[in-house]
């Protein structure tokens, strides 16, 4: 889609502004989620009027001087992703698949027609940023540096239409571990509310893409959820009411399959229901590699798993995602009744392996082409 005579995103021509006052950093035990923010931001403007992209800045983190005009407050134009970056024992900064997050912005922004970029270059970028703002991932490996890549149309004009103009800006900050381990127990298991009211993403919709408008629609649901004492909402789909995903984590069921074979399985992509989870990636891929039990993508539908939970075939449910990584999932409320899911009476012995496997590569612990220094 770019003009030929525009330039493209390059680090080189990256323009660097320290803070002068650098902030305090939060005790870990402050550190609650999304609250936080390192000292400096990244952000790249894109002008499709005036040569394409922007030498890119890190500047202070601050806030932005933009018109109450621009398209990405009225009509979502905006894509974002969620990455962490995680320290070592030996201080070295890792992220995890980060060429994966990249992509899926990459393919959000085009899906809203925002400008094309390159990743590469978008990587080296976000890698300096870091590197500016590396005391600022804790030392700890059960904390992390949460990334957030975003990408807002920023055309000051009032009218939906494909953006002319962009801002691609990263912002970072530390997070805790998602869990707070109580004694020997890892995990706080959660509940699902499944109620085929409602809806998350359709065929030919952009449910597979990580655009913020997925998820304002959202809100109101995941509060009725709460009020009816589950954590999340499993979303539903279709007639046969498929088990799409689960707040914002894919979901993942592993049970005796009808033909009495041990299998993990989990939502395909082709349909576009779902959000190509990096984690979803990482526990398929790793469970393959494994070769422990059979591990397939499907649509599994609300009665095929309440005849298995009837039948005692369940082993484990649990949903994951860069927040929480891995989530076991205890029971499912589905029209007015518990079914209970016997993972955490049954020890979440896989859930406990995955998490374990994935921070020990996420942390350096163990060596891995997923874990990318910076
Ligand atoms: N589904 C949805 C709707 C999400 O927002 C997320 C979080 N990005 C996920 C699944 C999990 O994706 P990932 O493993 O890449 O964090």
């Amino acid at each position: 889609r770019q003009k030929a005579c525009i330039s493209s995103l390059q680090s080189k021509n990256v323009v660097i502004r320290k803070s002068e006052k650098l902030k305090n950093k939060p005790r870990l035990e402050e550190l609650v989620f999304g609250k936080f923010f390192s000292d400096h931001m990244l952000v790249c403007d894109y002008d499709d009027n005036d040569g394409g992209w922007k030498a890119p800045q890190i500047l202070p983190f601050g806030d932005f001087h933009l018109s109450p005009a621009i398209t990405s407050l009225h009509y979502a134009i905006q894509c974002f992703e969620g990455m962490k970056a995680y320290r070592t024992s030996e201080n070295d900064i890792r992220l995890f698949r980060p060429d994966k997050n990249v992509q899926r912005m990459q393919r959000t922004a085009d899906k809203l027609t925002l400008p094309a970029f390159d990743g590469e270059e978008f990587l080296k970028l976000l890698k300096q940023l870091l590197q500016i703002d590396s005391e600022w991932v804790p030392h700890s490996q059960e904390a992390s540096l949460y990334v957030r890549p975003t990408f807002i149309s920023t055309d000051p004009v009032i009218g939906v239409k494909h953006p002319s103009k962009a801002r691609l800006f990263v912002i970072t900050g530390p997070v805790g571990p998602y869990y707070e381990q109580k004694g020997t127990e890892l995990f706080n298991s959660v509940k699902l509310l499944a109620d085929p009211k409602f809806v998350r993403a359709w065929e030919g919709g952009i449910g597979a893409y990580k655009a913020g408008g997925n998820y304002a629609p959202t809100i109101q649901i995941q509060r009725e959820a709460l009020k009816r004492g589950c954590q999340q909402v499993l979303w539903l789909y279709g007639e046969d009411r498929q088990m799409t995903e689960a707040g914002t984590m894919n979901f993942f069921i592993y049970w005796i399959n009808s033909d009495g074979e041990k299998e993990l399985i989990t939502a395909p992509l082709d349909s576009g229901l779902i959000l190509p989870g990096v984690t979803r990636q990482s526990v398929l891929d790793m469970t393959r590699e494994w070769d422990e039990f059979k591990v397939t993508e499907r649509m599994v539908t609300m009665p095929e798993f309440m005849e298995a939970a009837n039948s005692d075939r369940i082993i484990e449910v649990f949903g994951c995602g860069t927040a929480c990584m891995i989530a076991p999932i205890h029971s499912i409320l589905y029209e007015g009744q518990d079914i209970d899911v016997p993972t955490m009476t049954s020890g979440a012995k896989l859930s406990k392996k995955l998490f374990e496997n994935l921070s020990a590569i996420q942390t350096g612990k163990v060596e891995h082409p997923w874990s990318v220094s910076i």
